[in-house]
């Protein structure tokens, strides 16, 4: 008797360690599958337009994967359709109201207040990357004409400034810009600036008329290239306009 008393106790505690476990089991919280992919949706450039004010955003002369693959659809879309459009609409803002609102983006650079962070930080960002996108497109190999001569005749030759301009712009620190400028005495020079600096500003290390602009922000590359800076770099010289640049060469030196 006793043996069978002690069957079904066993039995009892087996059952509620078996109702226990069932119970554990069913609490526990079931995590969703990934629901399919989100369609990312990408307009125009010619879509964004900044809010009224002093300066307009400069048009792209190319679409979103006009640079694909050097530069994806998805950087070039967000550069332009988000960080672009922001330093617009904070430069139109900043100046609205005040004397600064007549002048040309090189005359607000030229006598900017450097502490006015705000105004610095927006008309550098408007005005670098308006030139930044002219400087790229379909590509066009190499300089022509007038700056092809005025490379070699300072550089060597276009592979020697390409080498130099290269290596200028891998070794910068954090957010900045590399440059080629002509300076007052009409010299061109490969010069780097920090944050939205640039050389149209009085604190310019090295001052100039900039006719190359290359975004080292990691917002221009990080999406593409991640850490590798240097990839980047090597894909921005496969999509420079160098008509365009050779264009700027001209204008600068008529200054
Ligand atoms: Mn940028």
């Amino acid at each position: 008797m006793r043996k069978i008393h002690f069957l079904l106790s066993s039995l009892v505690l087996f059952i509620l360690f078996v109702s226990c476990n069932n119970k554990k089991l069913t609490e526990v919280v079931e995590v969703p599958l990934p629901t399919a992919e989100e369609k990312v949706t990408m307009g125009i450039p010619d879509d964004v337009t900044a809010e009224e004010g002093a300066f307009q955003m400069e048009r792209l002369s190319y679409p979103y994967d006009g640079l694909n693959p050097n530069i994806s659809p998805l950087t070039l879309e967000m550069h332009y359709s988000k960080h672009y459009l922001t330093y617009t609409n904070n430069l139109n803002k900043a100046i609205a109201g005040t004397e600064l609102d007549d002048l040309t983006i090189e005359e607000i650079l030229s006598k900017l207040d450097l502490n006015d962070a705000e105004i610095r930080n927006n008309a550098g960002g408007y005005y670098n990357h308006s030139l930044y996108w002219k400087c790229l497109g379909k590509g066009s190999g190499q300089p022509k004409d007038t700056l092809a001569e005025a490379i070699t005749k300072k550089f060597g030759s276009f592979a020697q400034f390409t080498t130099s301009f290269k290596e200028e712009a891998t070794k910068q620190f954090g957010s900045s810009w590399s440059w080629l400028i002509v300076d007052k005495s009409g010299n061109l020079k490969i010069t780097s600036t920090q944050n939205q600096d640039n050389p149209l500003m009085h604190n310019a290390l090295v001052q100039g008329t900039p006719i190359l602009a290359l975004d080292l922000w990691e917002h221009a590359y990080y999406l593409d290239y991640q850490y590798k800076r240097k990839n980047y770099v090597d894909a921005f010289f496969k999509v420079i306009n160098w008509k365009k640049v050779g264009e700027n060469y001209e204008e600068a030196l008529k200054k």
